[in-house]
């Protein structure tokens, strides 16, 4: 008779589980036809991978239910995850493929690094706030994710060790450029960094290294949180 019980009550939690990641696909599938393809986003890839990534995984247990809605979530210590249309309009921009080598400033998360890492060979990320990039680095192991590379530490420096990067995504706000970030950047990569000084407004640009000289381009303007720097 226990026994009968216990297979019951697993029964009805496997079926409540199920239910609920079928749940959050649809949900994921709507998101990117409403959010994303509608408003641009075109990059096949990009599409897939946001088809994929559990975001709802990612976000703080307090935000679960809102993790497909069109807006940032607050991810705790402050920081925010960027919109769901944001990740996927810096990813179509670095345009990733397979066999490339990713640079992420500002893990939170681990979301954007998930992102990257469903496309690309190998993903480096570097947090600055330690409980944070513990945090992502113990989910995304969880989640299976043996090609992303979470450092602590300010990433101001970028990750010298591994450069030089096919491309660089930056997700917290900087006053200028980091002379280093474009040092480890290849021969013809592109970083998408957003730039603007605290309280003023900020714009994502587009950065590319052509013969050694670096060209920028303004994309679209945003509200991130600030590049904070280690004492
Ligand atoms: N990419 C993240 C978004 C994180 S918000 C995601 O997908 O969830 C920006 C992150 O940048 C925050 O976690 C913040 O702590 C981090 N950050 C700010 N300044 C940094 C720096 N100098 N080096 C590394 N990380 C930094």
């Amino acid at each position: 008779m226990k026994k009968a019980a216990t297979v019951l009550w697993c029964s009805l939690l496997f079926f409540l589980h199920s239910y609920a990641q079928d749940t959050y696909s649809e949900k994921r599938k709507q998101m990117v036809e409403s959010q994303l393809i509608t408003r641009g986003i075109k990059d096949k890839a990009t599409l897939n991978a946001m088809r994929t990534v559990e975001r709802h995984q990612l976000v703080p247990g307090t935000q679960t239910r809102y993790a497909y809605e069109d807006r940032p979530l607050p991810i705790g210590y402050g920081q925010t995850i960027s919109q769901p249309y944001i990740v996927a309009y810096m990813t179509e921009t670095i345009r990733p493929e397979a066999g490339m080598k990713i640079l992420e400033i500002g893990t939170g998360s681990g979301y954007q690094a998930a992102i990257l890492a469903e496309i690309v060979d190998r993903v480096y990320t570097v947090e600055i706030v330690d409980s944070l990039g513990r945090r992502a680095q113990k989910k995304l192991r969880d989640l299976g994710y043996k090609n992303i590379h979470v450092k602590l530490g300010d990433g101001y420096f970028g990750w010298e060790e591994h450069a030089p990067f096919d491309a660089i995504i930056v997700t917290a706000a900087t006053e200028y450029i980091p002379p280093p970030l474009m040092e480890q950047l290849k021969e013809d990569g592109k970083m998408v960094i957003p730039v603007g000084a605290p309280f003023t407004a900020q714009y994502l640009m587009l950065v590319k290294k052509k013969n050694g000289k670096i060209k920028t381009q303004k994309l679209l303007p945003v509200r991130f949180v600030p590049f904070t720097r280690s004492d």
